[in-house]
Formats: structure tokens, sequence, C-alpha cells
């Protein structure tokens, strides 16, 4: 039941239906991101061709599951969608892909977890889109080359260093997302609040926004919360003063930390004097799996500047101190 989650929540689910943007017009922020596909979706589009493969790279809830549906609706095209766990074998993913219709989607989540065996099908299909079937067994056995239609693979992942080279080198358009300003988040939540039809005034968007880390999937959540509290505590308008109040319930800090951000902080600093500190080390002293500390904490950490990287490991940097209220050690060392 955590805000800052990786994994999908069952309320995210029909909610997140109704408030993904349909079109890339309605789709906030990611600017470069947004100009380029136009442009490829446009061209493609023109040629009657299918678009290049894409990959999406970024933090979990920045929106690559979304372009993914509106890159297939501004294209005009059917979207299928998998996930790399999901394909346990190199048949489901012929099947998939026999069943594709010409320059349809195919949207792979998580598809730095495909198996070995399934990728080695991947390659001939996105670069000459075909199928390299075997049949037979034995001395008999050979191999037959069945031609798919000409389809886009769009692959998510949080890391592109998790691909391998192969898989990544087919890719024609490798994309960034990246975290989302306040300014920009405060228009999701605007927009959001619209959409459930519930009426938020003066700056509690922005309030909101504000302890979103930089991710509409968590503005979305945050006003969920909100909302509810709205409902029970006062006439169901989200005012600054009830959204605040709300967000101190939840334990979110003005710079969106919660409960976990502050127990690896403040574990690094007690046990490891502010590091340097392996990843291991401290998701053993916090009890967290280090997959979620890689991919769903540090990144933020990172980019406001609280935690720095270094070849022996991570480091609480000066500004997080301050943000904590615990002295800098003379000795720290940046
Ligand atoms: P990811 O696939 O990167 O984990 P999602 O595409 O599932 O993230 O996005 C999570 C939610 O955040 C979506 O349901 C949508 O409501 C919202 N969202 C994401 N990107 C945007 C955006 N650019 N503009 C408005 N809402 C967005």
């Amino acid at each position: 039941d955590r805000i800052i989650s990786a994994n999908l929540m069952m309320e995210d689910q029909a909610v997140e239906l109704s408030l993904r943007p349909r079109y890339l017009a309605e789709y906030i922020g990611q600017g470069q991101v947004k100009e380029n596909l136009k442009v490829y979706i446009e061209a493609a589009k023109m040629r009657k061709e299918a678009l290049d493969h894409v990959l999406l790279y970024g933090p979990p809830g920045l929106g690559k599951t979304t372009l993914s549906n509106i890159i297939a609706n501004e294209l005009g095209v059917n979207l299928r969608t998998t996930s790399g766990p999901a394909i346990e074998r190199p048949g489901d993913l012929a099947a998939l892909l026999t069943n594709l219709q010409e320059n349809d989607v195919l949207f792979i989540d998580e598809i730095h977890r495909l198996h070995r065996t399934v990728e080695e099908v991947l390659y001939p299909a996105m670069e000459d889109f075909a199928l390299d079937i075997m049949i037979g067994k034995g001395p008999s056995a050979r191999s037959v080359r069945l031609d798919l239609p000409p389809f886009t693979l769009i692959g998510a992942t949080t890391r592109a260093g998790l691909l391998s080279a192969p898989l990544r080198d087919r890719f024609g358009v490798v994309s960034r997302l990246e975290y989302y300003t306040v300014d920009e988040l405060t228009f999701i939540v605007s927009r959001a609040s619209e959409i459930l039809n519930v009426q938020i005034v003066g700056n509690a968007a922005e309030e909101i926004a504000l302890r979103s880390r930089g991710t509409p999937r968590i503005a979305n959540r945050l006003l969920k919360r909100v909302r509810d509290f709205a409902q029970v505590r006062g006439d169901g308008i989200i005012t600054a003063p009830i959204a605040n109040e709300a967000l101190k319930m939840i334990q979110i800090d003005e710079a969106g930390l919660d409960q976990i951000d502050y127990k690896m902080l403040t574990a690094m600093i007690k046990n490891f004097r502010g590091g340097p500190v392996g990843l291991d080390t401290i998701a053993a002293t916090i009890g967290e799996e280090s997959q979620t500390i890689e991919d769903v904490y540090e990144p933020y950490l990172l980019q406001i500047g609280f935690l720095q990287r270094s070849p022996r490991g991570r480091i609480v940097t000066e500004q997080a101190y301050r943000h904590l209220g615990i002295p800098v050690p003379t000795e720290h060392n940046k």
C-alpha cells in the first residue's frame, strides 16, 4: 500500500485508464521526446510503413505505457501489450507476432526481463520481420523462415543499461523519459481532478505536485488520497490546507520523501557516516530489495541532489543532511 512503488495497485488500474492521455497533444511534458516522435509518426503514416522500433526508458510511472498507447493511437493501428516476464517460451512470442496485423504496435513492458531464448526469436523478427522455426528433430531437422507483417516493437525498461547490446542495437528510436517539473505536474493534477470531477482550488494542485517526485503516477495517487480526505474532513473541495493536512498524514514530506527514503538516508548517516556505502549493504541494512532501491528510490534522490554516486558507493550529500535536520559532520567530504 505504498504511494511510492513501481507496482501497479488495484486502485490504479481503473483510474489510470481514465486519466491516461490518449493523444500526443494531451501528453504533458517530455518535449523533446514528443517532438521527435511526432515527426517519426507523421513520416511513417505518409509512407504507410511501420514506425521504427522504439525503446522507452526511465523510472517507473513517468509515462512509458501511456506513450506507447498514444503512439498506436496516433498511428491508427492496434496495440498488443505484454511484458518481458510474461513471455515464457519462444512459442509464446511467435503466437503474439503471428497475430499482428500490418503496422501494428507490440508493446513489451520490462523488456530487460525477456528470457534469452525468447530474445533470440525477437532479433530476426525486428530486423527482417521474419520468424525462424525449427521443424523436425535430429538429422532431418531444418529451419523454416516464416514472414511476419511489418510491425513496431515498443520496449519499455527502467534502465537502458539492463538490455543486452544486440537487443538495444535493434531499436531505431531510443528515448529517455525525464522527471517532470512541478509546473508540468501541477497541470497533470489539475487535469486529473477535472476528469475525476473534484474541485481543486488555490495552490492545492501545486502542493500535491511538489511532493510527487517528478512522477505523474505518484501525483495521481496523492490526488486520490487527498480527495478522500477532502470528502471526509471537508466538503469535498480540495484546498491547500486540506491538501497539506492529508499529505502530512500520508507521511510524504515537502521534498516528496517517504518513510523508506528517511530510513535509508538516516541508516547511511548513522551506520556508515554518510557513505560511501554499497547498494547491497544499504539494502540489507534497511531490509529492502536492492532492485527496488536502485529503480524506485535512488534515481529521484540522485536527481534532487540528496545522494551522489561514487565508484566506492553511494554518498549522502550535505543538502540531504540539512533536509533531515542532521548536523553535517566536519570530516564530511561532500
Ligand atoms: P510507466 O509505464 O512509465 O510506468 P505509465 O504510462 O503507466 O508509466 O504512467 C502512469 C500514469 O501517469 C498514467 O496512467 C497517466 O495517468 C499518468 N501520466 C503519465 N505520463 C503522463 C503525461 N505526460 N501527461 C499526463 N499524465 C501522464
